[in-house]
C-alpha cells in the first residue's frame, strides 16, 4: 500500500515543490499553507498542484511529514495559476514568486485582536520586572494589541490584565477592521459628464458580464478618468463582488483616497509597504474572507487571494513603478492582465499617455479604447511653448531663461502658482575640483555623488552610499576647491529665491526630509495654494491635482533623450506630458514651457504641437522595423561579479554558448550601463526575437546548456527590460 504524500513549495529559490508525508487524518488541497520541516527548521509552504503522473516515484522512508496545516486562508487556484505563469515567464524560481504571495505580517490569530492597552501615565502600586518591562514598551503611548504587547514585551497575559486592574494601564476598543463598513456603491456618485456616462456605462456592462477584457480607459489629463472606473468599481460592489485598484504610488495619494472616500463613504483598503504588519495581516483575511470589497494598492497587491475578484483597474498604466527591478523581476501591469485572463474579469488601464505596449495593443483591437478627449468642465489643456535654449538660454550659471522668468513673473503677479520641473535630485549632480579637475566619484559605482545641501552631503543615488562635502579635494588636496556643476532642484529653488524673494517655494522630491508624512503634508499645501513657485522632480508627475497651478516650465526637457535608450522618447514624452498636465485644473487657463535644446526633436515636436497620434505613429513605425518590443520579445542578462575580469569573461562564455536558432539575436556582451553598482562590475547581453517565438523557453535552454557561474558570479534575467 503506497503512503499519501503531497507536494508543498517552499518560499525559496527553488523551481519545483517538495513531497512531503501527508500526517494521518489531515486534509489538504492545493493552495492550503502548511509548515513542514526542512533541514533543522520549520517553515510555511503552499499546497501545490500536482501535475498528472508526478509524485509516484519518490521513497517514501525517506520522505518527512507535514508538521501542521496553518490557519492561514489558502491561495485561490487563479493565484496558484499566476504564480506558475510568472515564473516560467520571467525565469523566476517558482518559489520565489510564491514568496511575494506570502507576506503576511502577523499570525490570523492575533489579527482578528480586537482589544488594545495603552498605558495611562498612572504608576502600578505593585512593580515587578515583567510589570516594568511591559510599561516601558508602551512608554510610547501608542494602542497596542493586548497579546502583541504580551509577546513583543515578554510577558504572560496575565500582567496585562494585572496592570489594567490596577490603572496603569487602559484597554481600548481597536478601531473596526477594514470591511466592517463596506463601501456604499451609492453613497454620493457625481453626475458624469456624457461621454464618461458612456464610458462608465460599456465599463458596468463588463463588470457584470463576469468576462476577460481588457480596456484602455484613454483620457487626456483632467478628463476624469477616476469617476468613470468608480463606477465600474460601484457595479462590482453591488454584484457582490471584489475589485483592486493599483496605482502607481500609493503612499502619496491622499487626494485618491479622499476622493473614493466621497465616492463610496469609507476608504478602501490600502496596501503598500507602509501599512503596518498588523493592518496587512487583517487585510489579507479580509480579501480572502470576501469582507474586503475594494484593495488600492501598490503593485505587491496582485498577489492578495482574492476570493471573489469583479474588476481590476490599473490607473497611471504607463508609469515605470510597475516595473519591478530587484528579485523577481516582473511588471505588475501586464501581470494584472494575466491574472484578470484566469480570473475572468475585466482590467482597466487608465492614462493620458499609454505606454507603446498599451497603445499597439488597442490598435489591434486586443484592448479595447474608451476615449475622454476633452477635460471634465471644459478646462484646456495647456499648450506647451519651447523655449530654445541655445538661442535664448539664461546667462552661465543660470537654468531659467529670461522668457520663462516673464512669464513666471506674469503668473505670480496675477495670484496663480508656478511649477518648475527638473528631473535631478539634490543641489547638483556633479561636483569637481577646480584645481586639479578631480571629479567626485561613488567609490562603489560608475556614478558621479549628487550634493544634497540641506544634508550637507554627497549622496550616490544608485546605491545610497553618503559622504560629508569633504573641505579639501580628496586628490589635490586644494582648499574650497570643490564646486557645483549643473542643477538639481535644490540649485534651482534658490536660483527661484533669488529672481523672486517675496514668493513662497518649495522642494518636491522623493528624498524630503520626514518622508511621507511631510510629503503628504507638502502636497496638501501645494493644493490649499500656499506655496507660489514648487520645483520638483517627477514626483510631482504623478497624477496630482493642483488647482491653483497655472504655469508649468520644463527646466531641461533634453535630460533623459540622447543615452541610446530606444525607449527615451516615449519617456520624455510621457513625463513632460504629464507634468504639463498639472496645471490649468482650476479655474484659470493653464500654460507650458519646455526649455530645450533639440526644438526640432520629434518629442519636442509632438509635445508642443500636442499631436500624440502622430508622434506614436512614428514611434510604432520604428520599433516595428527594428523589431523593438512590443513587435519583438527582449530580455536583459546581467552579469555580475566583484572581479571585472570574472563578469567579462562569464559573459563571454555565456555569449558563446547561446543556442543557435535562426530568429533569435544576440547583442552584446558589453559594459551594462551602469558598469559597476555598489562594487559588482555588470557586464550585459541582450536577446531579442520575433513575437511569436517563446523566447522564455529558449532562455531557459540556454541556461541549460551553459556552464554554471562560479564564484561570487551571478546572472539576473530580465524580461521585456525597461531599458534596452
Ligand atoms: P484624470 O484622472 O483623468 O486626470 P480626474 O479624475 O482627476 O482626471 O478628474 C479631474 C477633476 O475633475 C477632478 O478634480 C475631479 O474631481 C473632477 N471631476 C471629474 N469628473 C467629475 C464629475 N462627473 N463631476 C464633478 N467633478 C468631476
Ligand atoms: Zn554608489
Amino acid at each position: 500500500m503506497s503512503t499519501p504524500t503531497v507536494d508543498i513549495l517552499l518560499p525559496l529559490g527553488l523551481d519545483t515543490p517538495y513531497s512531503y508525508l501527508l500526517p494521518e487524518g489531515m486534509r489538504l488541497s492545493p493552495g492550503d499553507l502548511v509548515q513542514v520541516p526542512l533541514g533543522s527548521r520549520l517553515m510555511m509552504g503552499c499546497v501545490w498542484p500536482r501535475a498528472a503522473g508526478a509524485g509516484a516515484v519518490v521513497d517514501a522512508k525517506k520522505l518527512k511529514a507535514v508538521k501542521t496545516k496553518l490557519a492561514y486562508p489558502p491561495l485561490p487556484g487563479d493565484l496558484l495559476k499566476l504564480i506558475d505563469w510568472m515564473a516560467d515567464y520571467t525565469l523566476a524560481p517558482r518559489g520565489m514568486v510564491l514568496r511575494m504571495a506570502l507576506r503576511h505580517g502577523e499570525a490570523p490569530g492575533e489579527a482578528r485582536e480586537r482589544v488594545g492597552v495603552r498605558a495611562t501615565g498612572r504608576p502600578p502600586e505593585r512593580m515587578t520586572a515583567a510589570r516594568a518591562r511591559l510599561l516601558e514598551f508602551l512608554a510610547d503611548g501608542f494602542t497596542r494589541g493586548k497579546s502583541e504587547a504580551a509577546r513583543e514585551a515578554g510577558v504572560s497575559p496575565s500582567v496585562v490584565d494585572g496592570l489594567v486592574d490596577d490603572g496603569a494601564l487602559e484597554a481600548v476598543v481597536l478601531p473596526p477592521e477594514p470591511g466592517a463598513y463596506p463601501p456604499d456603491p451609492d453613497h454620493s456618485a457625481l453626475p458624469l459628464s456624457d461621454v464618461q456616462g458612456a464610458a462608465a456605462e460599456v465599463l458596468k456592462a463588463a463588470v457584470a458580464a463576469h468576462a476577460f477584457a481588457v480596456f484602455l480607459l484613454d483620457g487626456v489629463t483632467g478628463s476624469g478618468k477616476t469617476e468613470v472606473y468608480f463606477e465600474a468599481v460601484a457595479q462590482a460592489i453591488r454584484d457582490g463582488r471584489q475589485a483592486l485598484i493599483l496605482l502607481p504610488e500609493i503612499a502619496l495619494t491622499q487626494a485618491f483616497l479622499d476622493r473614493f472616500t466621497q465616492r463610496f463613504g469609507v476608504k478602501p483598503a490600502e496596501w503598500h509597504s507602509g501599512v503596518s504588519a498588523r493592518r496587512r495581516a487583517r487585510i489579507l483575511n479580509g480579501v480572502a474572507s470576501g469582507e474586503v470589497k475594494v484593495v488600492a494598492g501598490a503593485r505587491s497587491a496582485l498577489f492578495l487571494p482574492f476570493q471573489n475578484l469583479g474588476l481590476m483597474v490599473v490607473d497611471e498604466e504607463h508609469d515605470p513603478a510597475y516595473k519591478q527591478e530587484d528579485g523577481v523581476c516582473y511588471h505588475a501591469r501586464d501581470m494584472a492582465v494575466v491574472r484578470a485572463r484566469f480570473c475572468s474579469t475585466p482590467i482597466v488601464l487608465a492614462s493620458a499617455t499609454p505606454s507603446l505596449e498599451t497603445e499597439v495593443n488597442t490598435r489591434r483591437g486586443r484592448y479595447k479604447r474608451l476615449a475622454l478627449p476633452v477635460r471634465f468642465g471644459g478646462a484646456k489643456v495647456p499648450g506647451l511653448t519651447p523655449i530654445d535654449l541655445r538661442r535664448e538660454g539664461p546667462p552661465r550659471g543660470r537654468w531659467i531663461a529670461p522668457r520663462l522668468e516673464a512669464e513666471i513673473n506674469d503668473t505670480l503677479a496675477a495670484g496663480g502658482q508656478a511649477l518648475l520641473f527638473l528631473n535631478r535630485r539634490g543641489y547638483a549632480p556633479l561636483t569637481l575640483c577646480n584645481a586639479c579637475g578631480h571629479r567626485m566619484q561613488c567609490p562603489s559605482c560608475t556614478s558621479w555623488l549628487v550634493e544634497h545641501r540641506f544634508r550637507r552631503r554627497l549622496t550616490c543615488h544608485h546605491c545610497g552610499y553618503q559622504a560629508p562635502v569633504p573641505e579639501e579635494c580628496p586628490r589635490c588636496g586644494a582648499k574650497d576647491s570643490l564646486v557645483a556643476v549643473g542643477p538639481g532642484v535644490e540649485r534651482l529653488q534658490e536660483e527661484v529665491q533669488t529672481l523672486f524673494p517675496a514668493a513662497r517655494t518649495l522642494v518636491l522630491s522623493s528624498d524630503l526630509l520626514g518622508g511621507l508624512e511631510r510629503m503628504r503634508a507638502e502636497l496638501d499645501a501645494v493644493a490649499k495654494g500656499e506655496v507660489d513657485v514648487i520645483v520638483g522632480t517627477q514626483l510631482v508627475a504623478k497624477g496630482h491635482n493642483f488647482p491653483g497651478l497655472a504655469l508649468v516650465g520644463v527646466v531641461d526637457a533634453d535630460v533623459g533623450l540622447g543615452q541610446g535608450d530606444p525607449r527615451a522618447a516615449e519617456r520624455t514624452f510621457q513625463l513632460v506630458h504629464q507634468v504639463a498636465g498639472r496645471a490649468g485644473r482650476g479655474k484659470t487657463e493653464g500654460r507650458g514651457f519646455i526649455q530645450t535644446r533639440s526644438p526640432e526633436h520629434p518629442v519636442m515636436r509632438a509635445l508642443v504641437t500636442g499631436d500624440r497620434d502622430a508622434f506614436y505613429d512614428t514611434e510604432i513605425a520604428a520599433r516595428e522595423e527594428t523589431l523593438l518590443p512590443p513587435f519583438g520579445h527582449m530580455a536583459g542578462l546581467i552579469v555580475s561579479a566583484s572581479e571585472a575580469h570574472a563578469a567579462e569573461a562569464y559573459a563571454r562564455r555565456l555569449a558563446a554558448c547561446a543556442p543557435i536558432v535562426p530568429d533569435v539575436r544576440i547583442l552584446g556582451p558589453a559594459e551594462a550601463p551602469l558598469a559597476v553598482l555598489r562594487g559588482r562590475h555588470r557586464w550585459r547581453l541582450l536577446a531579442r526575437s520575433p513575437r511569436q517565438l517563446d523566447l522564455s523557453a529558449y532562455l531557459r535552454h540556454w541556461r541549460e546548456v551553459a556552464p554554471k557561474p562560479t564564484g561570487n558570479v551571478k546572472v539576473v534575467i530580465d524580461v521585456d527590460p525597461q531599458s534596452f
